[in-house]
């Protein structure tokens, strides 16, 4: 009986050593939040009933603010084994907004905009399209923010209510600094488009970081970018501005995993080295 077991403790130790070298996963399991992952010898990944897509090792998945519960990825290696890790997500709460300076045109646009508005969507929609077709992990050169400064006017995921109106919640991070301020590339990627006055939008960059993550930087003065170019994270590409729905000069900084909305501020603590250093040890052949 003693020997049995002694067995079993020894496959176990053996079977699970194979494996956990090979396998690394970073970023927070929280509503709004990606995380990236990184193993070796990959056949495929799910997320759920989702493929992901992969680049040497590399993939990444972010969850919605408003996911919930459950989820489960799973590895399949190239030998046949596979790793499945039950995901947990935490409840997160969210602040409340009250803003009541904004203009009526804003809060509810008039009919003679509605137009402009639904055209203008169809064009964001149609770069949106783009975006996932380039598995490069450009967001390995990890993020900063876009702005140097600290002065955050509205956080990520707030249920607004815009001159006493319930409106959608805040998709992303506003960063108030002067009119002409330097706005940076979070990450390394791809324009994938720019906008020029929109209504709500205002000038604003579309930047593609690969695996269907995105950022998006409104309401600026002066766009130095155009689409298809490759920008690097820290490259300077537009100005702060107050164009579009916006009550002063400031940055809206939003994040996306396709459609799924993610905190911007989320990415500035993911521990992007510590993936690095795997790829490294595992290419550094290549
Ligand atoms: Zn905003």
């Amino acid at each position: 009986m003693k020997y049995r077991f002694l067995i079993l403790i020894f496959i176990t130790i053996f079977t699970s050593k194979s494996f956990s070298q090979n396998f690394e996963l970073v970023g927070k399991m929280r509503p709004g939040e990606v995380l990236i992952g990184f193993a070796d010898s990959l056949k495929s990944v799910f997320l759920d009933n989702d493929s992901l897509e992969f680049n040497k090792g590399v993939f990444l998945f972010g969850f919605d603010r408003d996911d919930k519960g459950i989820h489960k990825l799973k590895l399949n290696f190239l030998n046949g084994k596979d790793i499945v890790k039950i995901l947990k997500l935490k409840n997160r709460k969210y602040k409340i907004q009250r803003i009541n300076k904004i203009k009526k045109k804003y809060v509810s646009p008039p009919k003679t905009a509605l137009n402009r508005i639904a055209k203008e969507r169809r064009k964001l929609r149609k770069a949106r399209k783009e975006i996932g077709k380039d598995k490069t992990p450009y967001f390995l050169s990890g993020f900063i923010k876009p702005v140097k400064s600290n002065r955050i006017t509205s956080v990520f995921g707030s249920q607004r209510i815009l001159n006493g109106i319930p409106k959608n919640p805040h998709n992303g991070l506003d960063i108030a600094a002067p009119l002409g301020t330097p706005v940076y590339a979070a990450a390394s990627g791809i324009v994938r488009f720019t906008g020029k006055n929109f209504y709500y939008n205002g000038n604003f960059i579309l930047l593609d970081h690969g695996q269907g993550l995105n950022s998006i930087y409104l309401h600026l003065s002066k766009i130095l970018v155009k689409t298809g170019n490759r920008v690097q994270k820290g490259q300077k590409i537009g100005e702060i501005g107050t164009t579009g729905r916006s009550t002063g000069p400031h940055l809206h900084w939003g994040v996306q995993w396709f459609s799924k909305r993610i905190d911007p501020e989320s990415l500035l603590h993911l521990n992007i080295s510590k993936l690095r250093a795997h790829i490294k040890t595992i290419y550094s052949n290549h």
